[in-house]
């Protein structure tokens, strides 16, 4: 099969001939219809993170496509049945975490498309039991991002316990934060989106965030705080320190911030501020498989569309370099054909 690979950390993906995956007991393997590109398989590429990926890989974890054979001892899912591989490729099932549905904490989980092969290649074999169920209204390529963008933003915001009404902001309007201003008017929050372009502001805009602000030509710390008050929540989905500590600074008395944006870097937190304030920090990693059905639901009910550009496999070092350099609109999916 047709696969893009990485061999070495900073350098081009390699489309070549690989083979395809064999199943083991519990495992669908599933013909990919289509596969969004997350920062993260940008991250895996150049081997930025602490822990590191295995190579050779086929990143992906935003992979879509079509049941086409099962194994023994799957009961839940049939050949033709359309499926998602995400992030969260398999947990234990064992630990504290998976028993109190935490499962994205179990500390013996695999990852698609970094510790284990992903979407990036025509065929993708996974676990039945953490394959996600795409619901029949939906186009493979347009829910691809919901896998990760979709699912991490929306849990982003729930653990964010702002409630409805409350002004939340978005720093980074890219693949995740134009899908998370989304699930933010969805879920009833007022929007302040912020990243530094004119393009991402209009998109923003667009898409209808209350308020939409280019930092570079305008602080954003000290709009938010003129124009709201401050935000209840601020969620960071930006590559870049800077946003982290504007987020910080937006945030009210009470407020909280959510960490999702995986920059490989510190951010220096003031102590005064934190306790006196009340303010919460909080990561958040992807979502469990019940918050990936509910992320689903919302694009099943047309509440939350991703906006996406779909580019044949072959052209994902192309894809990469647009990518560093902030000159995507929404998200790109490849598609295999
Ligand atoms: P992306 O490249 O599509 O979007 C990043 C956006 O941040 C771009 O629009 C960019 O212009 C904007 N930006 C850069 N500097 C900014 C600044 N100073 N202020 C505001 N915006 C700024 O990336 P993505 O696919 O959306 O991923 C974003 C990050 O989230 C990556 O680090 C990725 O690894 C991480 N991620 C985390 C999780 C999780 O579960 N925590 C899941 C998926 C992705
Ligand atoms: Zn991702
Ligand atoms: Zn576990």
């Amino acid at each position: 099969m047709k696969a893009a690979v990485v061999h070495q950390f900073k350098q081009k993906l390699q489309i070549e001939e690989v083979e395809k995956p064999k199943l083991e007991y519990g495992e669908v393997l599933v013909k990919i219809e289509a596969c969004g590109v997350c920062h993260t398989d940008l991250h895996a590429a150049h081997g930025d993170w602490p822990v590191k990926p295995k190579l050779p890989l086929i990143p992906g974890h935003e992979g879509v496509g079509v049941v086409v054979e099962v194994a023994p001892g799957v009961k839940s899912i049939k050949v033709g049945d359309r499926v998602g591989i995400p992030w969260l490729y398999s947990a234990c099932g064992e630990c504290e975490y998976c028993l109190s549905g935490q499962e994205t904490l179990c500390p013996h989980q695999l990852n698609g498309g970094y510790s284990v092969d992903g979407g990036y290649a025509e065929y993708c074999k996974a676990p039945a039991d953490y394959v996600a169920r795409i619901p029949d209204n939906l186009d493979p390529v347009e829910v691809a991002p919901i896998l990760c963008a979709g699912v991490t933003t929306y849990k982003a915001l729930k653990v964010s316990n702002a409630k409805p009404g409350d002004w939340v902001a978005i720093y980074g309007i890219g693949g995740l934060g134009h899908i998370a201003l989304q699930y933010a008017k969805a879920m009833g929050f007022n929007v302040v989106a912020v990243d530094i372009s004119d393009n991402k502001a209009e998109l923003a805009t667009k898409l209808g965030a209350d308020i939409a602000i280019n930092g570079l030509k305008e602080d954003p710390v000290q709009a938010i705080h003129e124009k709201v008050g401050g935000v209840q929540a601020a969620i960071s989905v930006a590559v870049t320190k800077k946003a982290f500590e504007q987020a910080y600074q937006s945030i009210k008395r009470g407020g909280c911030l959510v960490v999702v944006g995986l920059p490989h870097d510190e951010l220096p937190i003031p102590i005064f501020d934190t306790v006196l304030n009340g303010i919460t920090v909080k990561g958040s990693i992807v979502g469990t498989r019940k918050d990936m059905q509910e992320a689903l639901n919302f694009a099943a009910q047309g509440k939350v569309r991703p906006i996406v550009e779909a580019v044949s496999l072959e052209h994902i070092n192309e894809v990469f370099e647009r990518m560093e350099k902030g000159q995507i609109n929404g998200r790109i999916v490849l598609t295999m054909q």
